[in-house]
């Protein structure tokens, strides 16, 4: 067992008694101060506070007059949990009830035989792990996630404002949008940090700005926790959106009006592989590929056709609504015949690839860019890999190329996600997004609505809800008012416009990300399938509602 022990001046003389009492039965570590000369307590109650909150000891002990001051302090750090005792009975129940870890003392209230005995009391009671007070100190530690920010609401109270509607509308709806997630907290910190502060134009170690020194850590962090976690040889970790990562591989490697060969918006692919309204469509010639009418998969054979025929520079394979696996080897064959760039925006699915549920393009690819916020569940932000071999073009197209100044708190965040990403419980979510989907796809397929291509590998579907004589438009109108939030969405060779749509798309990660498994998805999709049968019917609406912000209650947003 380990122990940090910390005083002001007015509890030297007990710190003194308890390091001698405690160090028979612990490691006990004195993080001052030496003498009775007049000092801070808020300086002795964070060196023991970070102590405990980084996990480095088992218990803190801060002692100054009252113990109230050292307890304020301690209490502002995230996994502290610090209580005042006066009694061995406080310091029982706070250790059983609360889990607190750090005892604080008052040295003016106690005899110091007192104070050793509370001490021992407190170090040697374990914590109740009864489910009541579990769920109590998990509600403890979330604080209401508006503790995050809690300082704009004196600050600035309209920006808090928009914050609490977001935290509300996340702790009440089931979010069913396949391209958002809900990042860790860490990854919030990091974004929220003083690192938006710097200005590090370049490279780590290669900079125009002074004073880079700490960013520099980061962004090395970054780059290689993203080599790592991809198996790739280079990583570019500056672009600030999954856009901008597809900028950067297009000014790396051709030039405007070269050919992009790209799967069609209407069908699945992206804004950013070449629509007209977008830079991509303006700049360069786009030629787009589309699925099998009959399959709604994508047909390779056909796709060889037209590339040989075409013959693009880049070969863009990766969609933001395609609900099958994508053949990376197959795409790697045809851009060999074809001798151009093999590109794979994996934005939708670099969570699955990353946890071992989709093949991963990375050893296929010249180039793969991926949002890093969708199923990755990190910070909003892009990110592009590469060969060795087009590093140098590649860094250099996204600086001085298209970006200034880097964002390095979002980097900060990345790192912090690229991590997360490679720990074993990313794995078992990974599988878990993919379970959920198809779970969730059934049921409402077994309700009688259409799935486009039959069903699903990954975190995404799409249904057909034409078939049951609506638009995608009014479908996510009525789920919306029922609290479950999906997107509409065109489907493969749709006859409505873009604004109305024949689908909707509905995926798992963010769902998942709150824990639910496959009771919950049979729940939603049941739900989803009553207010699609009912459309206009608001008792429906109100009834699944209700049902929805119930559900939800017991799977907080982290
Ligand atoms: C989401 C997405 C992007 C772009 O993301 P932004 O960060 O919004 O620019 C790029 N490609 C695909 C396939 C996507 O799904």
């Amino acid at each position: 067992m380990k122990i940090v022990i910390a005083s002001d001046h007015g509890g030297v003389d007990l710190k003194a008694l308890l390091v001698k009492a405690l160090s028979p039965v612990a490691t006990v570590v004195d993080k001052g101060p030496a003498d009775r000369a007049s000092c801070d307590y808020p300086d002795y109650a964070a060196l023991v506070a970070t102590s405990v909150s980084a996990g480095e000891a088992d218990f803190g002990i801060l002692i100054c007059r009252s113990g109230i001051g050292m307890g304020m302090c301690a209490n502002r750090f995230q996994n502290v949990r610090a209580a005042i005792c006066p009694t061995t009975e406080t310091a029982t129940v706070t250790r059983q009830h609360n889990g607190a870890n750090v005892l604080c003392l008052g040295a003016d209230f106690v005899s110091p035989e007192y104070a050793v005995e509370i001490a021992k009391t407190f170090i040697s009671t374990p914590v109740d792990e009864s489910e009541r007070h579990v769920r109590r100190r998990i509600k403890l530690e979330r604080a209401c996630r508006l503790s995050d920010v809690s300082g704009l609401m004196r600050d600035d109270p309209d920006v808090f404002a928009a914050i609490k509607a977001q935290t509300e509308q996340e702790d009440t709806e089931i979010n069913l949008i396949a391209s958002e997630n809900f990042c860790s907290r860490a990854c919030r910190e990091a974004t929220g940090s003083v690192l938006t502060n710097k200005y590090a134009e370049g490279y780590p170690g290669k900079r125009w700005y002074s004073g880079c020194v700490p960013v520099d850590a980061v962004e090395e962090l970054a780059r290689k926790r993203a080599c790592e976690l991809f198996g790739a040889e280079h990583a570019n970790v500056q672009p600030h959106c999954g856009s901008s990562a597809n900028m950067a591989v297009y000014f790396a490697t051709i030039k405007p009006g070269d050919t992009i060969l790209s799967m069609s918006l209407d069908q699945g692919g992206h804004l950013s592989h070449g629509s007209p309204v977008n830079f991509s469509g303006k700049l360069y010639n786009i030629v787009p590929y589309t699925v099998d009418k009959t399959t709604e998969t994508l047909d390779y054979d056909a796709l060889e056709r037209q590339a040989l025929e075409v013959k693009p520079k880049i070969l863009l394979a990766g969609a933001s609504a395609y609900p099958r696996k994508i053949d990376f080897k197959r795409i790697r064959e045809i851009c060999d015949k074809v001798g151009c760039i093999m590109m794979v925006d994996m934005a939708h699915i670099a969570g699955l690839v990353a946890g071992g549920q989709h093949e991963s393009p990375v050893p296929y690819a010249d180039f793969v860019t991926t949002t890093t916020h969708k199923t990755l569940r990190g910070p909003r932000g892009g990110l592009v890999l590469c060969k060795e071999k087009y590093a140098k073009a590649l860094d250099s197209a996204v600086f001085p190329g298209m970006q200034g100044g880097p964002l390095e708190n979002v980097i900060a965040a990345k790192a912090v996600c690229f991590r997360e990403a490679m720990q074993p419980e990313f794995k078992a979510y990974a599988a878990q997004i993919v379970k959920n989907c198809q779970v969730l796809c059934k049921t409402i397929q077994d309700r009688g609505y259409r799935i486009v291509s039959g069903g699903t590998d990954n975190h995404l579907f799409l249904v057909d809800v034409h078939s049951h004589g609506m638009t995608g438009k009014d479908a996510a109108a009525a789920l919306d008012a029922a609290g479950i939030v999906v997107n509409k969405n065109t489907i493969p060779y749709d006859t409505e416009s873009p604004f109305k749509t024949s689908g909707i798309r509905v995926g798992t990660a963010s769902v998942t990300t709150r824990g639910m498994k496959e009771a919950e998805m049979i729940k939603i999709g049941t739900w989803i399938a009553d207010v699609l049968d009912n459309i206009g019917d608001t008792a429906v609406q109100e009834r699944v509602k209700s049902a929805a912000r119930a559900l939800v209650a017991d799977f907080p947003v982290p």
